[in-house]
């Protein structure tokens, strides 16, 4: 890898309260990694180089025809003051997944890792210390052939940023979901399985309509029966039936339509750890409604990478209003999101070895 150290990095003070002050995407690391492809010579060598903006003629094609995917993994810091990754094995595979589905070049696992693990122990600073923060760490490729011509890109341009993340997990409070029966977020065959820019480009007005019924998120439902429960905004949902030891933690089967989440497929097993049965099923909008009002339903959460398990409560759509227990978030819901805390940052084991050693 090809190193040009940034002369104006942050000094330690500024850094560190940049980092103390929280929040998510606010400030970036001080590096980034770039790596060019082109169709003739394939991938050329990763730069690390000093973050900044970016030069593109105005014609380049990821402004044109959106030929874009990214990722979002993080990087924890251990109780010994090292820095580890959740399954970033798992990431350079999806990555490989989404790039195909987007004609896109297929960057090697290896090379994805590479500039992970460069960029993440360069930038290692930037990693902050306490529970429930972490690195956030963003890769992803555009497409850079110059042309209007609409063919798939001879060239790619991979870059990779990252930003701190802070605690922003609000116990008390469990968000409330729109479902929307007007839009519909990825049909079979489509791009729904890719983590693509254009899936989320499409979303943004269902946003826009759940915000304006007072919800904080939308719940998508399937294209082509108009009934079965998918995923909400951009994370994977998962649904509680019973209480206590004898509890099942249920999530929506992948269709090709769902994003496959390693959050999700993460929770599959760590509800085992936890003594809980697991299943992958077809849930129905009136699945949702009658569980909730039967009780059988006891707590509803979402998850994904950045805010790893979410509470959800209240749900609206245009057949009424209905509330999961008690509407706080719940008992099982916070036992998952502990235990993979925990795992994330080292303070319990880790049997399934999701965490690899960065520094
Ligand atoms: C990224 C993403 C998720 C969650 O995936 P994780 O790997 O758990 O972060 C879920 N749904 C959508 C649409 C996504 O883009």
């Amino acid at each position: 890898m090809k190193i040009t150290l940034n002369p104006n990095a942050k000094d330690v003070a500024t850094r560190d309260a940049l980092v103390a002050e929280g929040g998510f995407g606010k400030y970036y690391t001080d590096h980034m990694v770039i790596c060019e492809w082109t169709e003739k010579d394939g991938w050329a060598e990763p730069s690390l180089i000093p973050y900044g903006p970016l030069s593109l003629d105005p014609a380049t094609a990821v402004f044109h025809y959106g030929q874009e995917i990214f990722e979002g993994m993080k990087a924890y810091r251990q109780p010994d003051g090292g820095i580890s990754l959740f399954r970033p094995e798992a990431n350079a595979r999806r990555f490989a997944k989404s790039a195909a589905r987007l004609a896109l070049p297929e960057m090697p696992e290896a090379l994805f890792l590479e500039t992970v693990n460069a960029l993440v122990s360069r930038d290692a600073g930037w990693v902050p210390n306490k529970v429930g923060e972490s690195l956030y760490i963003r890769p992803f490729m555009i497409a850079t052939e110059v042309g209007l011509g609409v063919r798939p890109s001879n060239k790619a341009t991979y870059i990779l940023i990252a930003t701190p993340a802070g605690a922003y997990f609000d116990p008390s409070k469990a968000v409330s979901v729109w479902i929307s029966t007007e839009y519909v977020r990825a049909a079979l065959g489509g791009t729904g399985e890719a983590k693509c820019g254009g899936n989320y480009a499409a979303s943004l007005v269902a946003q826009k309509a759940a915000a304006k019924e007072g919800c904080d998120q939308v719940v998508w439902i399937d294209a082509k029966e108009r009934k079965w429960i998918e995923e909400m905004g951009g994370m994977n949902l998962y649904f509680v039936k019973g209480k206590g030891a004898c509890a099942s933690v249920i999530t929506p089967k992948l269709t090709g339509t769902l994003l496959p989440g390693i959050t999700r497929d993460s929770i599959l097993s760590a509800a085992k750890d936890l003594g809980y049965k697991t299943e992958e099923v077809m849930l129905s909008i009136d699945d949702w409604r009658e569980g909730v009002a039967s009780g059988e339903i006891t707590e509803i959460f979402a998850c994904g990478t950045a805010a790893v398990v979410s509470p959800v409560g209240q749900a609206k759509s245009a057949m009424g209003t209905w509330v999961t227990g008690d509407g706080q978030p719940g008992k099982i819901t916070m036992e998952i999101r502990n235990h993979l805390l925990a795992i994330q940052h080292g303070t319990t084991s880790d049997n399934h070895n999701w965490m690899k050693k960065v520094i």
